[in-house]
C-alpha cells in the first residue's frame, strides 16, 4: 500500500509526458490516444536506397554516397509534434522513442541480413548552433542507438566546421550545393575500413546524409548505411517535388 501511495505521489508531482506530444499519459501507454491514431510507420514495401513508402520514392539507383538508408517513420503529425519537442524541447523522453525505434529498424533491415557495424554517428551541427541550443538532437539519438545495439558511438570524429543556410528553406538543388563541404573528418584513422552507421532525425531531400557519407568516404570509411528516425515523403515537401520534375538528372 505504501509502495503504491509512492508511485501516486511520483505520478503527480513527474507525471509520464507523451514523448511526441508532451501531453500527460498513464503508466501503461507509451504514446497518447491522439498520437497513437495519427502516427504513421513506414512499412512494406520500402525503397532499399531512401527508405520511403516504395509508392513515395523518386530515387534512383547512384543518386547518393550511402548504401541504404531506413527511418521508422513517416515525418507527419504526431512524428513532426515529436521532432520538434526533441529539436526545440530538448525531451530526453523524445530522444528515447525516437532511438529506440530506429535500433529496431537497423536490427530489422540491417544487422538481421549480416550487415555489421564498426561505429555509430550522429549527423554534426555547426559549434555555434551547438552553444545556442546546448545539445544536437542527432547526436543523441546516435547515443542510444549506439548504446541499444551495442556499437560504439564516436563523436568530435566527423564535424561541421562550416556554417550554412538552413537547408528547409531551399529547393532540392539549393540543397545539394548549400551542404556542399561543410563537413570534415577530424580523426580519419578512427573510421578507416569502417561501416559506418550513420544518424539523423529527418531526412527530406538525403542531401545531408549524403554529404556526410561522401565525407566519411573520402577518409577512408568502408561504407556508410543511414537511419533516420522519419523520412519525409513528397506530399511533405511540395518545392522538392516541384524541383523533381524540373532537374533532369533526377
Ligand atoms: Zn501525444
Ligand atoms: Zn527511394
Amino acid at each position: 500500500m505504501l509502495a503504491q501511495l509512492k508511485e501516486n505521489i511520483t505520478d503527480i508531482l513527474f507525471p509520464r509526458r507523451c514523448p511526441l506530444c508532451g501531453s500527460v499519459i498513464n503508466r501503461n501507454e507509451r504514446i497518447c490516444s491522439r498520437c497513437s491514431k495519427d502516427v504513421e510507420f513506414i512499412r512494406r514495401p520500402i525503397c532499399r536506397t531512401c527508405g520511403r513508402p516504395l509508392y513515395t520514392c523518386d530515387c534512383r539507383r547512384g543518386q547518393y554516397a550511402f548504401v541504404r538508408n531506413v527511418s521508422p517513420l513517416v515525418y507527419t503529425r504526431a512524428a513532426k509534434r515529436g521532432i520538434r519537442r526533441m529539436k526545440f524541447n530538448n525531451s530526453p523522453s523524445s530522444c528515447t522513442y525516437f532511438g529506440k525505434l530506429m535500433a529496431n529498424v537497423v536490427r530489422r533491415e540491417y544487422t538481421d541480413i549480416g550487415i555489421n557495424f564498426d561505429c555509430v554517428i550522429g549527423v554534426p551541427m555547426h559549434s555555434d548552433d551547438y552553444r545556442n541550443r546546448g545539445y544536437n538532437q542527432a547526436a543523441l539519438l546516435a547515443k542510444i542507438v549506439a548504446e541499444e545495439l551495442e556499437l560504439p558511438h564516436y563523436i568530435h570524429v566527423l564535424v561541421k566546421y562550416r556554417k550554412n543556410s538552413a537547408q528547409h528553406t531551399l529547393s532540392f538543388k539549393e540543397r545539394q550545393q548549400n551542404i556542399k563541404g561543410v563537413f570534415r573528418v577530424a580523426m580519419p584513422e578512427m573510421i578507416r575500413g569502417c561501416t559506418v552507421l550513420l544518424c539523423d532525425d529527418v531526412t527530406t531531400s538525403g542531401s545531408t546524409l549524403n554529404e556526410c557519407a561522401l565525407t566519411l568516404l573520402e577518409a577512408g570509411a568502408k561504407s556508410v548505411y543511414c537511419v533516420t528516425a522519419t523520412v519525409s515523403v513528397l506530399s511533405e515537401m511540395p518545392a522538392i517535388k516541384a524541383a523533381a520534375f524540373n532537374t533532369p538528372w533526377l
